[in-house]
């Protein structure tokens, strides 16, 4: 295994860091009244108001352009087909630059891995309903989202209730979804559903998946769940309404609709990993330069060695996390099962980067708990990502039963 990064990758970098400072921060530096405060960015039920969307689809379109937004698509999707080791280090660098900075506006700049863009998951469209929408999703212009939990169905899929039923040339789909991030404005909706009761029953298959208009009758989002101290959300429930959708828009094979989501929620969880990395170090740099000019007893607080030992525990987790989830995307480049190792990464890094942000926070002392640093930000965005695409649990299930399958080379 090579550590040397490619020149490639640090070129991709720069480029797109140079993109973020040169056109994206002037753009919400311009709208700062807009973006300033969630007062104005949310509508009072708690969505993104008109002018946010617009300024969202104006940075995803302007960042397709420059080639970024598609980069890590597929090549098969017509993507620059960037592999999981790229996408790892990216995701480092965009977040170790941005820090929280980043959400709203840069954080469309790359799409989230697998619920838009080229998702991984489109490979399982067919090609003629793929080249009908491709162009939108890739040109930044159209967005998706991506319906598998529900209320009853969220660690435990096999809980779902949502159903397809046949009807001629058709599917007939009636349920609802709930926690499904951008569904309130998605254009399109990757949506899994039961198709066949006996193989649910028995946990073994009968989840198909469906790719949808979200105007299609019977689609809607009748709220937005916000969470962790937010006033709105990008969050959704989603009512299916005898929704109809033609059998040509299903997601891969007949009842095998999960082994489809979860291929893109493996993607999903080293990218989210990678940004772990980049945020925890966006935190540490931000104590480092504290530490240098904030004095007690008559010394600079890097004197105390309480405070040196946060911070070297603090790149001690940083650099473990670092180095396994270099490994992980090298398995996934190689071609090699890695189902064990993306789980340890996504629990790893999602716990990692809430102990260093916790431990830059109490460097800073008060201040460190103010708004103003944006580090409290970065507490509440570190202490989400330990429930989405798979609990820290469940992560740690999928490695138990990996070891416990033979599954032992670590
Ligand atoms: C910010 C955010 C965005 C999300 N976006 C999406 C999205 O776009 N699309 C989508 O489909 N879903 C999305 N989700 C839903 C997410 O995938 C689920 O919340 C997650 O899978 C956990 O399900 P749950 O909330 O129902 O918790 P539950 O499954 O009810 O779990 C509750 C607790 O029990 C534990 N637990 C459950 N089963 C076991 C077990 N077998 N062993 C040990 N512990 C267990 C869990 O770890 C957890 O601590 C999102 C969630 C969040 C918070």
């Amino acid at each position: 295994m090579d550590f040397a990064v490619p020149n490639e990758w640090v070129e991709f970098g720069d480029a797109l860091i140079k993109f973020i400072d040169r056109e994206v921060a002037p753009l919400e530096h311009e709208h700062r009244s807009l973006l300033g405060s969630e007062r104005t960015i949310y509508t009072e039920e708690g969505r993104f108001v008109p002018a946010v969307l617009e300024l969202r689809r104006t940075v995803r379109k302007r960042s397709a352009e420059l080639g970024f937004y598609t980069a890590f698509g597929a090549e098969a999707l017509g993507g620059g087909g960037l592999g999981a080791q790229a996408a790892v280090y990216v995701q480092e660098r965009l977040n170790t630059h941005c820090g929280p900075g980043r959400t709203l506006v840069q954080a469309v700049v790359l799409p989230s891995p697998f619920t838009n863009g080229l998702s991984p998951v489109l490979k399982h469209l067919d090609p003629d309903v793929l080249a009908e929408h491709r162009d939108g999703l890739a040109s930044g212009d159209k967005t998706m989202c991506f319906a598998l939990s529900e209320p009853d169905a969220g660690s435990d899929v096999f809980g779902m209730r949502t159903r397809a039923v046949r009807d001629g040339d058709d599917w007939v789909i009636s349920g609802s979804k709930q926690w499904i991030t951008n569904s309130p404005y998605a254009d399109y909706a990757m949506i899994f559903a039961i198709t066949d009761e006996e193989k649910v029953a028995a946990r073994n298959g009968g989840i198909s998946g469906f790719f949808v208009r979200t105007d299609t009758p019977g689609f809607s989002v009748p709220s937005v769940i916000p969470i962790m101290g937010h006033l709105g959300a990008d969050i959704g429930i989603v009512h299916l309404d005898q929704l109809r959708v033609p059998d040509r828009q299903r997601l891969g094979p007949l009842h095998k609709g999960l082994s489809v989501a979860m291929g893109g929620v493996n993607t999903g969880r080293l990218g989210l990993a990678g940004a772990c990395v980049g945020m925890a170090r966006w935190a540490l740099h931000q104590a480092l330069d504290y530490v240098k000019v904030r004095k007690t007893f008559g010394r600079l607080i890097a004197e105390h060695q309480a405070v040196q030992i946060m911070l070297a525990e603090c790149a001690m987790d940083i650099y473990a996390v670092k180095s396994m989830l270099r490994h992980c995307a090298w398995l996934i480049d190689e071609g090699r099962s890695a189902t064990k190792e993306v789980s340890m990464a996504k629990a790893c890094a999602t716990e990692m980067v809430s102990r260093v942000v916790d431990k830059a926070i109490q460097v800073h002392g008060a201040i460190g708990l103010t708004n103003e640093l944006r580090l409290e930000e970065a507490y509440r965005w570190a202490r989400v990502l330990r429930i989405p695409d798979g609990t820290a649990e469940i992560q740690r299930r999928t490695i138990a039963r990996r070891l416990l399958s033979g599954d032992t080379e670590i």
